[in-house]
């Protein structure tokens, strides 16, 4: 699915150079390579913080601690998403509500948002799910017009970009208060082990979120708020910050092996590509075709036996989980996540796919 050896041997001298200083230096927490890449990617979004965290999942966590909501608030967010979405809303004693994605763009129904909103609801949490923002000028909208906080999920689509209807151009986890991203090997921008971020223009929430992923520090053993302990270790900042400088190649790459798949699928039976939308750019954090739910699984095993691996993200939507039984949601409440988890699969998607690794995986879909 992802060629991480071959991505570095292209980097590796520099790679090396960044990690051989900071073990010369040693040190390991808080070195002064983390608030490097802070400004790096700060830069590179277009954002007036970002605040470095131990991974994706925390960036969600240090975001909706530091909106100050009440136990019970609702936060919308959708069913059809990696766990920790749902996970942090549900672990912080807010109420999470769901709404269905769109069959098409994977991503959050705006229509059905505007239904769900409760004069509890306090904020709206979007997925920018396998690397395309969801519809964010609507949602920021909606967000606007009730009053409402919006935290990006960007975890799968840093260095997207959405064009809104005055022209403007806004990165991934730039449109709403808060942007979350994580750096988890396999993302767009990934490190060499844990890692996450969140972005805001805002002085007051980027103070808050460092303050919580400090044990709620105000100043050395000073404690304010109870906080947890969430950091980005100086190597894997170092590393970022090399990588940080590749990204838009990185991101043109996967777009260019997108186009090849596109361009051999498209008239393929049974097998639907990817929708791009009009307003926002892929990154492709994955490429997930649809494919009849009858066929979906024999063609995953008739491609491992030809020794391409693929993946379904997501097999089963949240609101069917076990743990999130206790919401009350049931089978049939969101079609269109259900449907996708038995439709969706995901192709071998990374920086390293040559065009003939990609005629050979698309010769195979198509037999
Ligand atoms: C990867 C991911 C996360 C969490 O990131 P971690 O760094 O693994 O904690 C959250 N949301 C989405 C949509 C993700 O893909």
């Amino acid at each position: 699915m992802v060629d991480l050896q071959g991505q570095y041997a292209h980097i590796k001298e520099e790679i090396d150079a960044a990690v051989g200083k900071v073990l010369a230096e040693a040190h390991y927490i808080n070195g002064p390579e983390v608030q490097v890449f802070a400004e790096d990617l700060a830069r590179y979004a277009g954002a007036r913080h970002a605040v470095t965290c131990a991974n994706g999942t925390d960036a969600l966590h240090l975001a909706l601690r530091a909106l100050d909501l009440r136990p019970g608030d609702e936060v919308i967010t959708v069913p059809f998403t990696f766990v920790s979405t749902l996970e942090v809303i549900a672990i912080l004693g807010l109420k999470p509500v769901l709404v269905d994605v769109r069959p098409d763009t994977f991503n959050m129904d705006v229509d059905q948002l505007v239904q769900a909103i409760t004069p509890r609801t306090k904020a709206i949490l979007p997925v920018h799910l396998f690397g395309q923002c969801a519809d964010m000028e609507r949602i920021l909208a909606v967000a606007r017009h009730r009053n409402l906080f919006v935290i990006e999920d960007a975890c799968q689509a840093l260095g997207a970009e959405v064009t809104f209807s005055d022209g403007s151009v806004h990165q991934a986890g730039t449109m709403g208060d808060i942007g979350c991203t994580s750096f988890f090997p396999t993302k767009n921008l990934g490190c060499f082990g844990d890692g996450g971020a969140a972005l805001t223009n805002s002085d007051e929430l980027a103070a808050a979120m460092r303050s919580i992923a400090s044990h709620g520090m105000s100043q050395k053993y000073y404690y304010d708020h109870i906080g947890i302990n969430s950091r980005l270790d100086t190597l894997q900042a170092a590393v970022l910050s090399v990588k940080l400088r590749h990204l838009t190649d990185y991101i043109h790459a996967r777009q260019r092996a997108a186009r090849l798949y596109d361009e051999a699928l498209a008239d393929c039976p049974g097998v639907v590509t990817p929708a791009k939308t009009s307003y926002s750019t892929h990154t492709y954090h994955q490429y997930t075709l649809r494919v009849a739910p009858e066929h979906r699984d024999n063609l995953r095993q008739q491609l491992a036996g030809a020794g391409i691996p693929t993946m379904v993200y997501y097999p089963l939507p949240l609101h069917l989980q076990a743990a999130y039984r206790n919401l009350g949601y049931h089978e049939g409440d969101f079609p269109f996540s259900e449907t996708l988890s038995k439709e969706v699969l995901s192709l071998p998607m990374h920086t390293e796919l040559t065009p003939d690794q990609i005629q050979y995986i698309t010769e195979q879909v198509r037999v």
